[in-house]
């Protein structure tokens, strides 16, 4: 079942864009690998979904005429991806909101499971 949570991988886990470039900002001085993913492996977040917990799974929004719909990402007989469904509707919607699915690596925790 989606949810509604908005969340930033790292960030839900106390890891800040300024923590992370410091990190990768040390690695790379000292010689020392300095890639994102390496990051993410440190700690031991999970590669699948890069320590989010959950994936987005549709897109609900409200028309011009305020009638709600929603619409699956990437699924079965759905021809476009959110960048081109944001370029359609976008414009003339409200309520845009995304949904989201737990990561099924993680269990949705962001954690790799040893
Ligand atoms: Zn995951």
């Amino acid at each position: 079942m989606p949810t509604f949570a908005s969340r930033s991988g790292t960030q839900r886990h106390g890891y800040s864009h300024d923590r992370i470039r410091q990190w990768r900002t040390d690695r790379r001085n000292a010689g020392l690998p300095w890639s994102y993913e390496g990051f993410l492996q440190e700690p031991g977040f999970c590669m699948h979904c890069r320590a989010a917990g959950t994936f987005i799974a549709g897109i609900c929004w409200s028309d011009v005429r305020g009638a709600s719909k929603y619409m699956e990402i990437e699924s079965p007989g759905v021809p476009m991806g959110i960048a081109e469904l944001l370029e359609r509707e976008g414009p003339r919607a409200s309520d845009w909101e995304n949904t989201y699915l737990a990561c099924a690596a993680c269990a949705g925790t962001g954690r790799a499971i040893p």
